[in-house]
């Protein structure tokens, strides 16, 4: 993976979880980093601090809301001006309401819909000038086995993630010829944060224990019974940001355990 040493990325929502592992792997590649997410602000620039010295790359933080298109912005400009160019853009922000649809609240919906969705957008409408001047780029979208196939009371974050597939096709289409790719991940369950989070709605919502939750909901959809690991979602990032890589535009990989072969 030394191609990838010294080229720049920004991943939002990489304050926690997928995105804070995904972070930390890149640098250890070598690339510099653009956090993004929200949260502690010393925790926050612990981590950052932390990759620097841990990884002997640059590491900067800009605390863009992804549901606001004028910080988005600001995001991408800033990660060009910080370090001079964007070769990677992950878009990773996300976050979950599990509800039945006749009780889902309004607000979330448009929330899912901007942090999930939109998001993913604005930051591709504002990389895509800055890696077709390059002449290369990788743009990776979290998109979630919920991009391929349906579970009930996440209608939401299905619409969305059903969502991210298209744009991730259709830009595909539109940088091919530019040395750019967009490609999406599809995880199965990661035992990260957002997902511990779900399990007591998810509960509430099916009227199980929490311990029901995680073995007959979660990991019953996924054959192998094992939550999906950061260091597999790490192996796709490498993969998809390398020159090996190249070949793969428009595609979306899952990683479920099986769960899309059912
Ligand atoms: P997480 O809750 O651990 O992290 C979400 C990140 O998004 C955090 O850094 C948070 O601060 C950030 N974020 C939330 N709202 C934001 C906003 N308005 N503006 C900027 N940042 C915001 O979640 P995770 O499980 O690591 O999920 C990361 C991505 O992976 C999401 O897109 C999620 O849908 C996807 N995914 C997760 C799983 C899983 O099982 N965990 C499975 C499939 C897909």
């Amino acid at each position: 993976m030394e191609d990838l040493k010294g080229k720049t990325a920004v991943i939002t929502g990489s304050t926690s979880g997928i995105g804070l592992h995904f972070a930390q792997g890149l640098a250890s590649k070598g690339v510099n980093v653009m956090l993004n997410g929200f949260g502690d602000a010393d925790e926050i620039e612990k981590e950052r601090a932390g990759i620097e010295e841990k990884f002997g790359v640059k590491a900067a933080y800009n605390g863009a809301d992804m549901t606001k298109p004028a910080e988005i912005a600001d995001l991408i400009k800033e990660t060009k001006s910080t370090f001079g160019s964007l070769d990677i853009l992950v878009n990773n922000a996300g976050i979950q309401k599990v509800s039945p649809i006749e009780e889902f609240p309004d607000d979330k919906w448009d929330a899912i819909i901007a942090i999930n969705l939109s998001s993913s957008f604005h930051t591709i409408k504002h990389a895509v000038p800055i890696m077709k001047e390059q002449g290369s780029g990788r743009i990776i979208n979290l998109a979630s086995v919920h991009g391929l196939v349906a579970s009930p009371f996440k209608s939401a974050y299905v619409a969305a993630k059903h969502g991210v597939i298209g744009l991730t096709k259709t830009v595909a289409l539109e940088v091919a010829e530019h040395g750019i790719t967009c490609n999406a991940i599809c995880p199965g369950y990661v035992e990260t944060p957002l997902v511990q989070n779900q399990i007591a709605d998810t509960a509430k919502a099916r009227g199980m224990t929490e311990e029901e939750v995680k073995k007959n909901v979660m990991l019953e959809a996924q054959p192998s019974k094992e939550f999906i690991t950061y260091s597999q979602l790490n192996g796709l990032l490498f993969y998809l940001c390398s020159e090996a890589g190249s070949g793969a535009n428009g595609a979306s990989f899952n990683i479920d355990g099986g769960w899309v072969a059912k």
